[in-house]
This record gives C-alpha cells, structure tokens and sequence, in this order.
C-alpha cells in the first residue's frame, strides 16, 4: 500500500470565534463559543450548526458507504 491519503483533509470541528448564522439555514443561531462544523471549500471556509453539520455528515457517511461498495471487490 502507497501512501495514505485523506479524503475529508477539508472538515473539521471548531468553535465559534464570534456568535453568527448558520449557512445552510439562517435561522440557526451559532453562539460564541459554540462547536460547529467548517467546511473548507477552495480558499473560502463555511460553517454549519451541529444539527446541519451531522445531517451533512450522515448523508457524506452514506455516500462513502455506496462508494465503499462499488469497489468492494478490491
Ligand atoms: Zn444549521
């Protein structure tokens, strides 16, 4: 096996620097402080309330898993 290589390098869990929406819906309210999901995408960073964060991961967790499959062969 060659080198390793992570698919998901552009998200990870921060905490809020300053209390602001979510961008998935704004009506969702990130306090200071609070855990969110960031998103990297090309030079800009979006973030996501734990609630949007999770459902974006279960669907991403899915995906891979069809993924997964599709190659289950090798
Ligand atoms: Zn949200």
């Amino acid at each position: 096996m060659g080198r390793q290589k992570s698919l998901i390098k552009n998200l990870k869990v921060t905490s809020a620097k300053r209390t602001h929406f979510c961008k998935a819906n704004s009506k969702h309210k990130i306090l200071k402080g609070d855990q969110r999901l960031t998103v990297k995408e090309g030079q800009s960073e979006k973030n996501y309330c734990l609630k949007c964060g999770k459902k974006f991961l279960d669907n991403a967790i899915d995906e891979l898993s069809k993924l997964r499959s599709a190659i289950e062969t090798v």
